[in-house]
């Protein structure tokens, strides 16, 4: 197998056709240069606009080219389109079921294949069975579900399945009725996908009634593309996107042709689909995409040089919250001193009260004595109190026996 497109998104038809081939007893791999194979299939989804195509070395007996990067008219065999896709193919995209349940669109917009390839109806291809198998989310890639007759019953199966539900593709607004959106409401939605690609279209109407029906109220999850460079004005464009937002909806700018888009586009494009950005910056006049290179020189140093500098930055803050921690601590242990130094402060208050009694005691004073003292000490430093005068008496007669 090769994917030619790479390996972002699983390729459908690859999955299948490996689901066919193991049901088979074959031996089917990714396709290694170094290898000889009995049939390589090579799956592309993308014109020279935007991928290119495959260019190694391969070493078969017979190739087999599919994919509308190829051609429109090539299709599976019936017994392959209806296979159950080999999710093993990608265990990357574990736990996610991919697949179509109606195919066809009858609005056949001009810059659109899916007319050309599905046919100008939406017509039921498959249950959800066939290629639903528990997963826990669903990418549906129908073009258009709503103009399908049986979305009822389409809708009833996904919303049964419990799984959360991805309509990658868009859902057709104008076709919204009270009746589907209690319907969608009752999906496990994981993301709306709408369009608005013609601004001659005024479909202001159907978004502002879907907000009201819908029981997805997070803007995040109603995506509409814009579709530009395909004869609209800038002007135009950016209504269109003022609007939505205005709305509740989250724009996304696909350009057609992206290679003769001016740059005015892309730098819409670049502003819109940066949802950092969008939400942050309100107008579009605000949005300098270069704002990098002129405030900040340190965004031009190499990718080495910035990786150094992110994890200087992140060791400078690291070291801050280290000194604000040992602030911190350094506090805690300050108030916990100054506890301590109180309590020794009372417990020697009380040591010295406890030993002045013990002296006292020791004196033999009588009150009226102590109280004389007290009353002299107070007063006037003047005339010694009397049991102090004989302490001193007697201390000099020790002196006296003792020379
Ligand atoms: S409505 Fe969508 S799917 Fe249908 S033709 Fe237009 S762009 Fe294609």
């Amino acid at each position: 197998m090769i994917d030619v497109d790479g390996h972002r998104w699983p390729n459908l038809c690859l999955m299948k056709l490996s689901a066919y081939h193991k049901g088979r007893g074959d031996t089917v791999e990714w396709h290694r240069e170094s290898r000889r194979y009995d049939l390589v299939y090579m799956s592309r989804v993308f014109t020279d606009s935007y991928s290119k195509d495959f260019t190694g070395i391969i070493h078969a007996d017979r190739i087999v080219r599919g994919g509308t990067g190829y051609d429109l008219d090539n299709r599976l065999p019936e017994e392959v389109e209806h296979t159950c896709p080999d999710y093993a193919l990608y265990p990357q995209f574990a736990d996610t079921a991919y697949g179509f349940l109606s195919r066809g669109c009858p609005r056949g917009c001009g810059f659109c294949i899916v007319g050309k390839k599905e046919g100008l109806r939406s017509v039921a291809v498959a249950d959800l069975s066939e290629f639903w198998r528990g997963h826990k989310e669903i990418k549906l890639l129908d073009a258009n579900l709503l103009a399908c007759p049986d979305w009822e019953r389409l809708l009833a199966q996904l919303a049964d399945s419990g799984a959360t539900v991805d309509f990658t593709q868009g859902l057709d607004v104008r076709l919204m009725t009270p009746k589907k959106a209690a319907m969608l409401n009752r999906v496990r939605t994981k993301m709306l996908h709408f369009a608005w690609d013609n601004p001659e279209d005024d479909l202001t109407p159907y978004f502002k009634q879907f907000a009201q029906m819908t029981a997805v109220k997070d803007c995040r999850k109603r995506r509409v593309y814009v579709l530009t460079n395909y004869g609209s004005s800038h002007e135009q464009d950016l209504y269109r996107i003022y609007t939505l937002r205005d709305m509740g909806y989250d724009p996304y700018v696909m350009i057609y042709e992206k290679a003769t888009a001016p740059p005015i586009t892309r730098r819409l494009q670049r502003w819109v689909n940066n949802k950092r950005l969008f939400w942050a910056i309100g107008d579009f006049n605000d949005y300098d995409p270069d704002w990098r290179k002129r405030n900040a020189p340190a965004a031009e140093r190499s990718g080495k040089e910035n990786r150094k500098r992110r994890i200087y930055d992140l060791n400078s803050s690291n070291k801050l919250q280290k000194v604000l921690t040992e602030i911190s601590r350094t506090k805690e242990k300050i108030t916990a001193q100054q506890t301590r130094l109180r309590e020794l402060e009372q417990q020697k208050i009380e040591l010295e009260n406890v030993e002045i009694v013990g002296m006292v005691r020791g004196l033999s004073v009588a009150p009226e004595e102590l109280a004389a003292f007290i009353k002299a000490f107070r007063g006037s430093k003047a005339g010694a109190p009397i049991f102090m005068e004989r302490e001193e008496n007697e201390n000099d007669g020790l002196e006296q026996k003792t020379e």
